[in-house]
């Protein structure tokens, strides 16, 4: 294709235009003359073009690329070719004519001295580090195995290999891999096992990383990859396979993509005849893939270098498992998902019978214990008391041992409770109380002036209950009355400042116990109480999950002997609380904050 005069002229203009422009912002030389160095002047990230789209359209003016560079945020890129030549030839054939632009326009090229090093480049740099728990073992064996290994997939019936993959032809030992679950059926194990011959890589690799905690494996996937095939990101079924994943490169080279749920994207170039062990985080908490392409931008002294893809074969080993996963990488685990599907069908189905057991009959256990802990008002909690008017009447929804009762004697204040042993205590000192559910206040509609509801609202196990509370505690407020509610926080460093729920960890060498809680150092296994899959919390650690019991060590005294109790909690995340209340009609919040590790709304009923 070549342009009209009339059109070149215009391109010329365009691109003089450019140059201009990024003269002024880089102080890049343009030069007349062919040089190795081609700018791209009006495509880059910023127009959204992608490294590989631009390799691929240079590469098949049959030249080739030695660098190309897209700077971070910008609407030019560098290409380094060869010789000036190569670069000539692929200026002709592209300047004013290749649709890569934005809108697909046609790209505008000059010839330029070295580009200005750039902070992108070393941006680039980094992004080839590896995964935690990635370790990638070069030359694990040499060439004579790498062939061996090759030959006994190749002598495999054709038809065999192919697979059931459009993409790329696989084969499977021990058991089928099925893509799509990226899992086993273990009823059915297949013929072949795992050749002999790859016995001699566990011990060595038993010796050289005895460190690993992994078996030998019993399943076995190959893949053949041909240039420009690939496999979508994915992660290997957490409960279907053990720590860690291994696979063996031979043939070519590749890269391979690892992506974790943060955004963090890292490309590990994989050397034929490498092991590539996947362990930990890299193994539970990445997805891995193989972009489909024909060539690779991949690293060569400190530079940028196109590398052209060829044949590549992978044996990929796993080991079977049979527990569930107990990873931390919640949002790629199988296993995980499980659990919060039979516990959220287990509270729905149990939400009362749990509030009984796991939250009204252990607060009757622990009562006197409990009360003891809870004496100094939190300071939040006693301003918006005191910003009551005279004679206004308050209720203290689950006033515990009612130590907000008596803390603005202007109003009068009404405590209710579930638990009666608490309510003896309040009793004793004179409080005004009453036994009732927060999901059915005993109180006339728009009765009262003002509510608090502290640290109880947490106890309901279904989102349902806990608005139903919420529009109780509505109900009862008068037109205009306002209500102060306190939740426990799932995150509990939340603004940066540890509450004191975590202080009291025995790292900061507070007194341990003072809750009747034992402290931890690290964090533990966790213990699911079975049926409700409900974890048990280690107490003094952040939280793990939304939904669980707390345990509350009392010391018996006289028997010596010391009782755990399970405190059920639906701990919130942050702005739950708020939707809560905007779920709930007539009400508008008022304020919401965090303090000493709740979540903490005001709301005030519509006049
Ligand atoms: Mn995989
Ligand atoms: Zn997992």
């Amino acid at each position: 294709m070549t342009l009209s005069k009339n059109a070149e002229k215009k391109i010329i203009k365009k691109i003089k235009r450019c140059q201009q422009i990024i003269f002024r912002e880089t102080g890049l030389e343009f030069s007349g003359p062919p040089t190795e160095n081609v700018i791209v002047c009006n495509a880059g990230i910023a127009t959204g073009l992608r490294q590989e789209v631009l390799v691929d359209a240079v590469l098949r003016y049959g030249v080739s690329l030695k660098d190309v560079e897209l700077p971070a945020g910008k609407s030019y890129c560098y290409l380094r070719f060869y010789s000036s030549q190569m670069a000539q030839a692929a200026l002709t054939a592209m300047n004013g004519k290749a649709p890569l632009g934005q809108d697909d326009c046609v790209l505008l090229m000059a010839y330029c001295l070295k580009p200005p090093t750039t902070k992108s480049r070393d941006a680039q740099l980094c992004t080839r580090g590896l995964p935690p728990g990635l370790i990638l073992l070069p030359d694990f064996i040499d060439e004579k195995l790498e062939l061996e290994l090759i030959q006994i997939i190749d002598s495999n019936d054709e038809k065999e290999l192919e697979g059931n993959l459009k993409h790329r032809r696989v084969k499977h030992f021990g058991y089928e891999f099925l893509y799509g679950s990226n899992n086993v059926d273990k009823s059915k194990p297949l013929e072949q096992s795992i050749p002999l011959v790859c016995n001699q890589l566990w011990d060595k690799l038993q010796k050289s990383h005895p460190e690993l905690g992994w078996h030998v494996p019993d399943q076995l996937t190959v893949n053949r990859y041909e240039p420009g095939q690939g496999i979508p990101p994915h992660v290997d079924t957490h409960s279907a396979f053990q720590d860690p994943i291994i696979s063996l490169s031979l043939g070519a080279d590749i890269s391979m993509d690892f992506r974790d749920t943060k955004g963090n994207h890292l490309t590990v170039d994989l050397p034929p005849r490498s092991l590539l062990i996947m362990s930990g985080e890299s193994r539970y908490g990445w997805t891995h893939g193989i972009t489909p392409r024909k060539m690779d931008v991949v690293q060569m002294n400190n530079s940028l270098t196109v590398r052209k893809r060829g044949l590549r074969t992978s044996f990929t080993f796993r080991k079977l498992r049979d527990e569930p996963c107990q990873c931390q990488f919640h949002s790629l685990c199988d296993s995980y998902k499980k659990r919060c599907e039979i516990r959220s069908k287990h509270l729905r189905e149990n939400a009362a019978k749990l509030e009984l057991e796991n939250v009204h009959k252990v607060y009757n256990e622990i009562a006197k214990h409990f009360s003891e802990t809870r004496h100094s008002p939190w300071p939040r909690v006693e301003t918006f008391l005191r910003s009551l008017p005279t004679g206004s009447v308050l209720i203290d929804i689950g006033c515990g041992n009612g130590k907000y009762l008596a803390l603005n004697p202007q109003s009068a204040a009404l405590g209710c409770d579930r638990s009666d042993e608490l309510l003896k205590v309040c009793t004793g000192r004179g409080l005004n109380v009453l036994q009732c559910d927060c999901l059915a206040l005993p109180f006339r509609s728009a009765s009262a002036d003002a509510c608090i509801c502290i640290a109880v609202i947490h106890h309901l196990a279904t989102e349902e209950r806990r608005r139903q509370a919420i529009s109780e505690m509505a109900r009862v407020l008068r037109p205009g009355g306002r209500a102060l509610v306190y939740v426990w926080a799932k995150n509990q460093e939340a603004n940066a400042k540890k509450s004191s729920y975590l202080r009291q960890n025995k790292h900061n060498n507070k007194p341990s116990g003072s809750e009747g809680d034992s402290p931890q150092e690290t964090i533990p296994a966790v213990n699911y109480l079975l049926d409700s899959m409900l974890p048990i919390h280690t107490n003094r650690t952040q939280f793990q999950h939304q939904d669980l019991l707390v345990p509350w060590k009392l010391r018996n005294e006289e028997q010596e002997k010391k009782a755990t109790f399970l405190r059920y909690y639906h701990v919130f995340e942050k702005h739950e609380l708020d939707d809560l209340c905007r779920a709930v009609e007539g009400i508008s919040i008022e304020e919401s904050y965090y303090d000493q590790g709740n979540w903490c709304v005001v709301f005030r009923t519509k006049e």
